[in-house]
């Protein structure tokens, strides 16, 4: 009787912490979908390496030759938002969102997107 009372125990612990961690990841996720992660900083080394800026239009052409203004992350494979979205994940930024009107050097047209 005791096992059988710890070993429900046991389950319903085991359960409970699965559904806290689902949870947690659950809404970390959503954040970074629904574009309330913090803003990637043009500054980020990251960022800097891959020539990210916030404003596509405001980019450099002299130092990167085959950027178009149409190009923009709200249209690039990477970004994980709506065309329309202000800002969401990059997966090339884990944990910051990026403009959708941002750009940097490995911008890949998303298959749809105009
Ligand atoms: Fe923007 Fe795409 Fe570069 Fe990410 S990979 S920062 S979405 S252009």
């Amino acid at each position: 009787m005791s096992n059988e009372t710890l070993s429900r125990r046991d389950l319903l612990k085991g359960a409970l912490v699965g559904i806290a961690a689902g949870t947690a990841a659950s809404l970390v996720t959503n954040a970074a979908q629904a574009g309330t992660a913090p803003m990637l900083s043009e500054s980020d080394p990251q960022a800097k390496s891959l020539g990210y800026v916030e404003d596509s239009t405001k980019v450099d052409a002299k130092a990167n030759p085959v950027h178009k203004p149409t190009q923009k992350c709200a249209n690039c494979i990477q970004f994980q938002g709506k065309p329309a979205d202000k800002q969401a994940a990059c997966n090339l930024f884990p944990g910051k969102d990026v403009a959708g009107a941002g750009w940097c050097k490995v911008w890949v047209q998303k298959p749809g997107a105009a």
